[in-house]
């Protein structure tokens, strides 16, 4: 049986485990059906705008098709590079407004460590998202996890503290970057390889 638990690396912090949210985190497959994970993106995006009743233009899907383009955070310059590829005139503040209509609607998550803009998986949850952004290929994942929300916040109102926006985003090496090195990526419950290694101490 798999182990709903994934275990966290804080620097200087020790390992916490926190409870993962079912069928919500994987590190994406260097195989996997990538057209999916767009169409459905841009499924539920329409989906989300309908229901705020906002309108998702052509050129606000189209930048949050392009940040879909793969699981990496991507800048906002990268963004307005590829709208002139399509033959657009756009310009810096072009790409700046649709970025802030996606944030606002919760389509996409600025990785402020990068600058860089990802898409949400799960557009609609309330929290700015945990992130395990990989420090060799780039690519991100979010966790979602309310139970390490909630400590913090619950700490950060023992201190008298209102949390207003919280963004955890946490560097280190991905499944299959960990593998390509030849180190088991097996110090978590696994969704790439599938193994139930957990209770293995990280190397
Ligand atoms: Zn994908
Ligand atoms: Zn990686």
């Amino acid at each position: 049986m798999l182990s709903d638990n994934i275990a966290v690396l804080f620097p200087g912090s020790g390992m916490l485990l926190v409870k993962q949210d079912p069928g919500n985190v994987t590190f994406p497959k260097n195989n996997h059906d990538h057209g999916r994970c767009i169409a459905v993106a841009l499924d539920k995006a329409a989906a989300v705008c309908m229901d705020r009743g906002v309108r998702l233009t052509e050129l606000r899907r189209r930048v949050l098709e392009i940040i879909w383009q793969n699981h990496k955070p991507l800048g906002a310059y990268s963004i307005l590079e590829q709208l002139r590829q399509d033959g657009r005139a756009a310009a810096p503040p072009t790409v700046y407004r649709a970025l802030e209509f996606l944030l606002e609607q919760g389509l996409v998550h600025r990785i402020a460590s990068m600058n860089a803009f990802v898409g949400c998986s799960r557009p609609g949850h309330i929290s700015d998202g945990q992130f395990l952004i990989c420090r060799s290929c780039g690519s991100s994942t979010e966790l979602n996890d309310g139970k390490l929300e909630k400590v913090i916040t619950r700490n950060s109102g023992s201190l008298g503290f209102t949390v207003e926006h919280l963004t955890i985003e946490v560097s280190g090496l991905c499944p299959h970057c960990r593998r390509a090195r030849g180190e088991p990526a097996q110090y978590s419950n696994c969704p790439v390889s599938g193994e139930d290694s957990s209770g293995t101490e990280p190397t």
